[in-house]
């Protein structure tokens, strides 16, 4: 292990060989110590980033009311959609759960990998793909399940063949990444007892990194982008741009309908990298709407948002670092591994960081519904049109068949955007405040 590289300073100074054991131990104390010290005051900085840069009070609005712009008709459809949804997805978060709890807290993952030869990165690579093997098959009849749900909407345009393809590449990417982490990690860990240091650094620049080349790398393995075609909405976007202070030099067009009839746009990458996407579904409905919906998304590029939430995502890496330094003694135990450097223990690596995210999970929407909605309040800012803003939330409510009225629970674990009628209730006070007039 690598304690033996303290050991030679303990000759000659007289004391025993127990005493040499209280001194490692005593060694290992400090050490945990420097770690939990440092992950409380990162802790405490992220929250205080997160406190003071989040836009807590936008507008005071009235109660969100769907029946008020939902015909009961598309009520009823939303809620027979969340109904036939919330099944799977529940599902899939309990055996999520479960299954990390499993990698966690027992020799499972360890054993699953037990039999793999070679050096020990050939293992560690080997060891994520059979653990992402198990796990994603395991996974595999939910998400059946869930798209054959979508198809029977009219939500999904895809076949299984292209559907089994997007799976596939997803878990590519994901498998790539995971492999670099955990080589990067290991690698650390067999040489530096203070690895969470130089782990936590690596976690923060991978993070960095990943949010920079991910719409130049990553996102055209999913979709083809064109640059918006010359016309009318084009000239329009780029003046609104333009009027907003918002350097754009283009606007991309996904080809989404080949997975889906959703309508969406974003915002990814930042510096160099900067884009703002819109799906071609989106390009049907009026060019007012679309202009709205852009109008949203300069709101995200004129706040930098995706700067930001990349800082705080970094600054959660380093935090996540640093605990697993923290709590893999006990798992190490459970689990049956030697060390964290144990090619063995990518299973039990791989559960903790799905607890850390699933954990991370509603504090993440709790901050993107309030950033969401200084975005909505941008484009009703930019364009001073709330009755068009209300009539494109209409519109991707109904088309997307979102959830109306999501109850808290729903609401806290998934929802990253304030719901329709919330969003739609604050297009009606600005416009109040604004004395702008709307139906
Ligand atoms: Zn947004």
């Amino acid at each position: 292990m690598d304690v033996h590289a303290q050991e030679g300073q303990g000759h000659g100074d007289g004391i025993s060989v127990n005493g040499d054991g209280a001194r490692e131990a005593a060694d290992e104390t400090r050490l945990r110590r420097q770690a939990a010290v440092a992950a409380v005051v990162l802790g405490l900085i992220i929250v205080a980033v997160a406190a003071f840069s989040t836009p807590w009070h936008l507008l005071a609005s009235g109660p969100p009311d769907p029946a008020r712009d939902f015909t009961a008709a598309q009520i009823a459809r939303a809620e027979a959609f969340d109904t036939a949804t919330t099944v799977p997805s529940y599902l899939s978060l309990a055996l999520t759960l479960v299954i990390a709890g499993l990698l966690v807290a027992t020799p499972l993952g360890a054993k699953a990998v037990r039999w793999l030869k070679g050096p020990w990165w050939v293992r560690v690579v080997l060891g994520v793909v059979v653990i992402t093997v198990i796990v994603e098959l395991l996974k595999l009849p939910l998400g059946i399940w869930f798209e054959t749900t979508l198809r029977g909407y009219g939500l999904s345009t895809q076949d299984w063949g292209s559907w089994a393809g997007d799976r596939l590449k997803n878990i590519g990417v994901e498998t790539f990444l995971l492999c670099l982490m955990l080589l990067v990690l290991m690698a650390l860990a067999r040489r530096i007892r203070r690895w969470w240091i130089p782990a936590a650094a690596g976690a923060f620049v991978l993070t960095v990194a990943m949010s920079f080349i991910y719409p130049v790398v990553f996102e055209p393995l999913f979709n083809d982008f064109t640059p918006m075609r010359q016309g009318a909405l084009r000239v329009s976007l780029l003046s609104m741009a333009q009027r907003d202070g918002v350097p754009v030099e283009d606007v991309l067009i996904a080809d989404a309908s080949r997975r889906t009839t959703a309508l969406n746009a974003y915002v990814s990458g930042f510096g160099a990298t900067r884009r703002i996407v819109v799906y071609d579904t989106l390009l049907k409905a009026p060019m007012r709407e679309v202009e709205l919906v852009v109008a949203h998304e300069l709101g995200h590029a004129k706040h930098n948002d995706v700067l930001y939430g990349t800082f705080v995502g970094a600054l959660g890496a380093a935090l996540g670092a640093m605990l697993l330094f923290l709590v893999f003694e006990p798992v190490r135990r459970r689990t049956g591994v030697t060390s964290i450097g144990d090619p063995r223990a990518v299973g039990a690596i791989m559960g903790l960081m799905t607890i850390g995210s699933l954990i991370m999970g509603p504090a993440q929407n709790l901050v993107s519904r309030h950033i969401e909605a200084r975005a909505d309040l941008h484009a009703l800012d930019l364009t001073r049109d709330p009755a068009t803003f209300i009539a494109m939330q209409k519109r991707l409510a109904v088309t997307n068949v979102s959830d109306l009225s999501p109850d808290a629970v729903e609401y806290v674990l998934y929802a990253s955007h304030p719901s329709t009628p919330e969003r739609i209730a604050m297009a009606r006070a600005w416009a109040t405040l604004n004395g702008v007039p709307v139906q």
